[in-house]
């Protein structure tokens, strides 16, 4: 009845395990069962967390380490927690092959996509020109520019075809080139990549927005917290 969603949390991480309420509460919005999982580095644990759950979470964070995508780092890059890249590049490999639903968002959109070969921006003001600000000045619950939802999408029948959302925006990083098996769900007006899904597997979605802080004053971006519970209820 309420699926058990794990969120993928580092236990190294200023010592202790946690993550921002504005994920939980979405998820138990939307009837799962938010569940915070103490990550560290003895790997064979994530099997057994990887069994417990019905679906998983990568939130957002600090920026991935360059060289996990194969460039050096620019100076406008970010900060860096090496131990996070490690565990949760760890959890996704074991997560995918289970087939149980994904849903990644901010720096998890960054991680499934260096997971699967991609690369990214380091940072967008100084290698995309844009007159969009991806850093919005406008307070994080606020919806600040809109993304173009693809048609063939799963997320396109979320917009009642009307093949846009409002989107919240607060990355410097986003996806440069696409990781194996990943496809284009929506894009900001300027061009840079908002969302993801992986055509061949059951349920892999990724967004760079913050639709766990939009859910509670806008419809779509409450149904994609709704649809990925329903998800991991089947899975
Ligand atoms: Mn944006």
């Amino acid at each position: 009845m309420h699926p058990i969603i794990g969120i993928v949390a580092s236990a190294k991480d200023v010592g202790d395990v946690s993550a921002p309420t504005t994920y939980t509460a979405a998820i138990e919005a939307a009837g799962g069962v938010p569940v915070i999982l103490p990550c560290g580095e003895n790997f064979d644990m994530y099997e057994h967390f990887v069994d417990l759950c019905d679906g998983f979470m990568f939130t957002g964070g600090c920026d991935i380490r360059p060289s996990r995508y194969g460039e050096e780092p620019l100076p406008e890059c970010g900060s860096i927690q090496d131990h996070r890249d490690i565990i949760e590049l760890a959890f996704f490999e074991k997560a995918i092959k289970t087939d149980k639903p994904i849903i990644a968002i901010c720096r998890g959109i960054q991680l499934v996509n260096v997971a699967l070969g991609g690369t990214l921006f380091q940072d967008i003001p100084s290698q995309f020109q844009t007159d969009i600000l991806h850093k919005q000045t406008q307070e994080r619950f606020e919806p600040s520019h809109s993304v173009q939802v693809l048609e063939s999408t799963p997320l396109y029948a979320m917009t009642n075809g009307k093949a846009t959302m409002m989107a919240n925006s607060f990355h410097h990083q986003a996806i440069k080139d696409l990781g194996r098996g990943l496809a284009v769900m929506a894009r900001a007006e300027d061009g840079i990549i908002e969302a993801v899904f992986m055509p061949e597997k059951p349920y892999v979605r990724a967004y760079q927005w913050h639709p766990e802080r939009l859910w509670q004053i806008d419809a779509n971006n409450r149904a994609i917290f709704t649809e990925f519970v329903k998800a991991c209820l089947y899975s």
